[in-house]
């Protein structure tokens, strides 16, 4: 099929506000494609161009692609019409174009691309480069579409998403092999799922009465989440963004090598970056190990890791998700070796809770976890079933613009927009600047960074595309008449640039809009 169709789409869907209607649009639409347009049609739809699981940078700078869009179109008679396949190939070649040459590679292909474009056709790849749609298809319209056109029901298409953590092969699955395809998908070795996520609470009571009255409370570790699959000596090690990191971690490889006990398990845990006495570095120590492949020997030797695992997902050949936490925990330290587990307590008052909690902030720890004891896994949600408690409010949001700094910071883009994500519109909006936090060396870095990211700019303004994750602790959150989001952060200032998270795992309008209600009920509990 021709990629026009789906820029009419696009254009389609960005005419109605109604919600039917756009799943409509695109089900209709999901349905005539070809097999193996399925999965990019709807990456492309979304603005996404890969799945989270290729994570290919495209790397095109604004300056690149206004030289591209500068070159004049080709005449109508020579022009081919271009495929969505085409326009796949076209930046699947822009993403692997490495090397001395390789701006000048991607400009090329990118040109090439533009020059058999129609002007319909442009703003859409164009939209894709920038990875903002502005029409109102978030990833749970996409399921919803994928749901309608092959008559299942929604939770049955979300949950298969879980599993395949791509939403360009869940619609493949969907559309070529239908509800039973859906209905079977399950967790696979080897094929990470994205990871259970927890709420913030603000006090320590919530936990418990959420989950009747017990919870197990575990340390929260400042690290980054990493998901194990093994199958006899064969051991790959994921990101919390499912990305392969097993080559930057050999270590942590041996280690579950030589200590694991099963044949075949799924192991959920966290890595952490530890200091002479064991205790736990900042996270920064951590990310220069972390996911980088170069020197990885002599990485090892400078800064020691440790991986602490809290849940097991998979158990020589069964599934464990849907059973309870309790299970699958005690069938884990069955298996663990001398494997460290997350040290923690079955609480059942507040007072076991709060001195456990004290334990974790002495010992370095960034807070605790309490999860129910009862509760299933679910792959990539954010419930309930498990809280996190922190002694700072923190935000994670992507950085979608900068301004120039003056004074000391002439030079840097220094004061950053910061963006959580309006799932339902499926685009960001701004919650708040700050100018905090940062040491002048990443203040460098992030002028760099940034630029290559721009999208746009005026004298004082560089507009970029989302991707840069930060951490951001706050005092208060209020509302705001001038910022899209209607909320504002007072006193924000960045914690940590988080490498290990993309702009799709932030904070989302929804969290920010519950934790401004929750903080005139508990605001001010936990010191
Ligand atoms: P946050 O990134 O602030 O939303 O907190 C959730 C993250 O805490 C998880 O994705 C894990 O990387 C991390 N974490 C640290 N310790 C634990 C634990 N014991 N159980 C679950 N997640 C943990």
């Amino acid at each position: 099929m021709e990629f026009i169709e789906i820029a009419k789409v696009c254009e389609k869907v960005s005419m109605t506000r109604k919600r039917n209607e756009k799943i409509k649009i695109i089900a209709d639409f999901l349905g005539k494609l070809r097999p193996e347009e399925v999965a990019p049609s709807t990456l492309l739809i979304t603005g996404k161009v890969f799945s989270d699981l290729e994570q290919k940078p495209l790397e095109v700078g604004y300056v690149t692609l206004i030289k591209a869009l500068n070159t004049k179109k080709q005449g109508t008679l020579f022009q081919r019409r271009l495929s969505i396949l085409d326009v796949k190939k076209a930046f699947e070649e822009i993403a692997s174009a490495s090397g001395k040459n390789s701006r000048i590679k991607k400009e090329s292909i990118l040109k090439s691309l533009l020059s058999n474009a129609s002007e319909l056709e442009r703003k859409y790849i164009i939209k894709n480069i920038f990875g903002e749609m502005q029409h109102g298809v978030g990833e749970g319209l996409i399921l919803q579409a994928i749901a309608y056109a092959i008559n299942a029901n929604e939770e049955e298409v979300r949950k298969a998403y879980m599993f395949l953590g791509d939403i360009g092969e869940t619609a493949r699955v969907a559309l070529t092999g239908g509800i039973n395809a859906i209905r079977n998908t399950n967790l696979e070795l080897f094929r990470p799922v994205k990871p259970m996520l927890a709420e913030m609470s603000y006090n320590f009571e919530e936990p418990l009465r959420e989950h009747g009255g017990k919870s197990a409370v575990e340390i929260k570790f400042d690290g980054a989440r990493v998901q194990v699959h093994k199958k006899g000596n064969k051991i790959k090690i994921y990101s919390r963004r499912l990305s392969d990191v097993t080559e930057s971690l050999p270590d942590v490889r041996e280690e579950v090598k030589n200590e694991l006990k099963a044949e075949e398990a799924v192991l959920d845990g966290e890595v952490i970056a530890i200091g002479t006495e064991g205790k736990p570095l900042p996270f920064q120590e951590l990310m220069r190990r972390f996911g980088r492949i170069k020197e990885v020997q002599k990485k090892i030797k400078e800064i020691k890791l440790k991986l602490y695992v809290f849940d097991l997902l998979y158990l020589d050949g069964r599934v464990l998700v849907d059973e309870t936490y309790e299970n699958r925990t005690n069938k884990l330290y069955d298996i663990v070796g001398n494997l460290s587990t997350a040290p923690r307590i079955i609480a059942t008052n507040v007072d076991e809770i709060k001195s456990f909690f004290e334990r974790a902030i002495r010992e370095g720890h960034e807070g605790v976890m309490a999860k129910a004891l009862r509760s299933n896994y679910i792959p990539g949600s954010r419930e309930k079933k498990w809280f996190k408690l922190k002694s700072a409010d923190t935000l994670d949001l992507v950085i979608v613009g900068a301004d120039w700094g003056y004074g000391r910071r002439t030079g840097w883009l220094s004061d950053y927009y910061l963006a959580v994500l309006n799932e339902e519109k499926n685009q960001f909006e701004v919650v708040g600047k700050t100018f905090k936090g940062l040491t002048d060396e990443e203040f460098k870095q992030m002028t760099k960074r940034l630029q290559e990211l721009k999208t746009r700019e005026t004298k004082h303004t560089v507009f970029v595309r989302p991707e840069i994750v930060v951490e951001v602790a706050y005092s208060e959150i209020q509302r705001s008449p001038t910022y899209s989001s209607g909320y504002a952060l007072r006193f924000a200032r960045i914690t940590r640039i988080r490498e290990d998270k993309s702009a799709y795992d932030i904070a989302t309008i929804k969290e920010v809009k519950r934790r401004y209600l929750e903080q005139f009920k508990y605001k001010g509990k936990i010191e």
